[in-house]
């Protein structure tokens, strides 16, 4: 650990004191912080005097028991990332300070939360909206940084934050990715080299589609050509869904436009990948790995 180690708060009451007041950033995370965590915990770090970083993994939002026991604990290491970042306060609660007895609130975001990931995972985006609204509460932040790995997750949050006028602002922060385009995960972990060869499938196609958009192509042919890359590509990995959608409401949209996403959720060795792309890239951004250097 190079940097200043941060403070370990694990109750509300502790955290209040740690923050004096102060409207700080927030990072809320599940652990097993990798470099895409890492560029959320640096912009908060950037953008305001203290920064918080949440370590909680939520055993609400895990619909498998046996996903919640393998989820990546790596405590020690995490608050050595977050001290080398400079972020001061780490807020790692038990699910108890989270849901105390009696917790009986759950929110629920619409249709939003009930397509793509919502049909494999049914009620993990109440969960997930639940959890954050509690930590929204709790730290009272003047930014909340989420990844655009997670682009449901980050349309649902901001759907929420906006509906229910949470404080603060909800920072998007763009997908950071190995340097063959695989988006980082804490599940890649998971991976057998034969399955991490056969996830790059996911990245390689999503270029191809944007391109593909880029050149006029519509909704359906992306999806058809979407659809043959992973039918063609054998067992090794799966296709759930790949959609084009309007970025904000996740409806099917017929024609891309810079507006739109594209999503992508497949399996690959037991493991569920998800990603997404613009159809349209900007020009990349510092630190967001998006260079499409992966093409
Ligand atoms: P998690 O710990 O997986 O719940 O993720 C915590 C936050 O980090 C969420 O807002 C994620 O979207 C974000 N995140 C995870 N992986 C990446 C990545 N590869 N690039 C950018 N943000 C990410």
């Amino acid at each position: 650990m190079s940097g200043r180690p941060p403070l370990v708060v694990t109750t509300r009451a502790e955290l209040r004191a740690a923050l004096a007041g102060t409207a700080p950033g927030l990072v809320p995370t599940m652990g097993a912080l990798h470099a895409g965590h890492a560029a959320l915990i640096s912009r908060a770090v950037a953008e305001n005097a203290e920064t918080v970083v949440s370590i909680f993994v939520n055993p609400t939002q895990f619909d498998r028991p046996d996903d919640l026991a393998r989820y990546p604990r790596t405590f020690d290491a995490d608050l050595d990332l977050v001290a080398d970042l400079g972020a001061a306060v780490v807020f790692a609660p038990t699910a108890q300070e989270i849901y105390p007895p009696g917790f009986a609130t759950k929110v629920e975001v619409g249709g939003l939360a009930e397509r793509w990931e919502g049909v494999a995972r049914p009620r993990h985006f109440d969960a997930v909206a639940t959890v954050v609204a509690i930590l929204l509460g709790f730290v009272r932040p003047a930014r909340s940084y989420f990844g655009e790995k997670d682009w449901q997750q980050l349309q649902v949050v901001k759907r929420m934050h906006a509906d229910l006028a949470m404080p603060g602002e909800i920072v998007a922060c763009p997908t950071v990715r190995d340097a063959d385009g695989l988006a980082l995960s804490s599940r890649n972990g998971r991976l057998s080299p034969p399955a991490r060869e056969a996830a790059r499938l996911i990245p390689h196609t999503l270029a191809r589609l944007s391109d593909l958009a880029a050149a006029g192509h519509d909704a359906a042919a992306l999806v058809a050509a979407g659809g043959d890359a992973f039918a063609g590509a054998g067992d090794g990995i799966t296709l759930d869904y790949l959609a084009v959608v309007d970025g904000a409401t996740l409806e099917p949209v017929a024609r891309p436009d810079e507006g739109s996403r594209i999503l992508v959720a497949a399996v690959v060795d037991g493991v569920r990948l998800i990603d997404n792309v613009a159809p349209f890239p900007a020009a990349p951004r510092p630190g967001d790995g998006g260079s499409r250097r992966w093409d």
